[in-house]
């Protein structure tokens, strides 16, 4: 197949993405649009190209004191009758337009025609964030060449609208049991229900206040919330076993560990299981690249309520914000599709940070 990324297509990011977006890679099937990408990038003289599975990088080399990683996935989620791409207005609809073959075009087009940024920079071109984090690219590489992870700041250009969303909030699952002592029901006085032992557990959950938390600017706003109940024994039968399941999304000042400490003393004299945990991330906007970013862009950072790749980097010691040009809700859905304008506005701030 001859490469559809042609010189003509890379030099304008709106064409660009609705090449990308043609380009079928549903997750673990990304071979064909990482070697269409890889093959755009070893032409280019000032950027050195490594690959991984189906994961490129490119980097430059020009000695500058700070480094960038500029990132974005190349899969989709399955595709939903909506390849390839149609053009109505001012939009883009198809498969992964806004999620995010749009911030992989403007990643793409900067790495072709951008030979002197203010900062080195490295480009991320990753497989397989759609599913199940063994495959992520990001995750392989982080295991296995995190040299390539090393910077001041990473943006992964995932969907934002334009707005920036830095750091992400934790989330860990507890299993909060609850015990008794089996006995008939028609001598209901011999057992201990722990059904009813629950009820503690949900008042609390019901009294309780989470936190608002701002850091950096961003705000974030916790939760704790019972997701699952379950006990029971038989229709006559006072049961000896409870179980309530709680999720708490916590802002990223708390370590995991402290996210736990935290659920032992709201859920103090009740044995705790974990079931489920991932650190949040701090926004880390201090950082002069990150300064000078929001800078270009123009308006408040916002604090991410969900758990992105972001957190990935923070586990690194990097700051990572998502910035793209797609919108969020759109993301996966049928008539996903991206703003011809928005992509234009979003290769502008780019190009205003990194050329200035
Ligand atoms: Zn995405």
């Amino acid at each position: 197949m001859a490469n559809p990324l042609t010189p003509d297509v890379l030099v304008d990011p709106v064409v660009l993405t609705r090449a990308l977006v043609d380009i079928q890679s549903v997750s673990r099937d990304e071979k064909v649009i990482a070697d269409c990408v890889e093959d755009v990038l070893a032409k280019v003289s000032h950027l050195s190209v490594r690959r991984v599975g189906n994961t490129v990088m490119a980097r430059t080399k020009l000695g500058r004191e700070q480094r960038v990683i500029l990132a974005g996935h190349l899969d989709t989620v399955p595709v939903n009758g909506n390849l390839p791409s149609t053009v109505v207005d001012d939009l883009i609809y198809g498969c992964g337009t806004a999620d995010m073959k749009a911030g992989v075009a403007l990643a793409l087009h900067l790495a072709v025609t951008l030979p002197d940024p203010q900062y080195d920079l490295t480009y991320l071109f990753y497989e397989a964030e759609e599913i199940e984090s063994e495959f992520n690219g990001l995750n392989l590489v982080a295991r296995e060449h995190p040299k390539w992870l090393e910077a001041d700041l990473a943006v992964l250009l995932e969907p934002t609208f334009g707005t920036v969303e830095a750091g992400c909030q934790g989330t860990m699952r507890v299993r909060v049991r609850t015990r008794g002592r089996r006995a008939h029901t028609a001598r209901a006085w011999r057992g201990v229900n722990a059904i009813h032992a629950a009820g503690e557990v949900l008042r609390r959950l019901e009294k309780y206040h989470p936190r608002t938390v701002t850091i950096d600017g961003c705000t974030y706003r916790e939760g704790l919330s019972a997701v699952r109940i379950s006990g029971g024994v038989a229709g006559n039968v006072v049961p000896d076993e409870c179980s309530v399941d709680v999720n708490l999304r916590f802002a990223p000042d708390r370590s995991e560990d402290q996210a736990l400490e935290h659920l032992r003393e709201v859920f103090d004299g009740f044995d705790l299981e974990v079931t489920d945990s991932a650190p949040g991330a701090l926004p880390g906007l201090d950082a002069a690249p990150a300064r000078e970013f929001l800078a270009a862009v123009g308006i408040e950072p916002a604090g991410k309520l969900g758990w992105t790749d972001v957190a990935r980097f923070a586990a690194l010691g990097v700051p990572a914000l998502n910035y793209g040009p797609g919108d969020p809700s759109l993301a996966h859905a049928p008539d996903e599709h991206v703003e011809i304008g928005k992509i234009r506005d979003g290769v502008a701030t780019l190009y205003r940070w990194l050329a200035p």
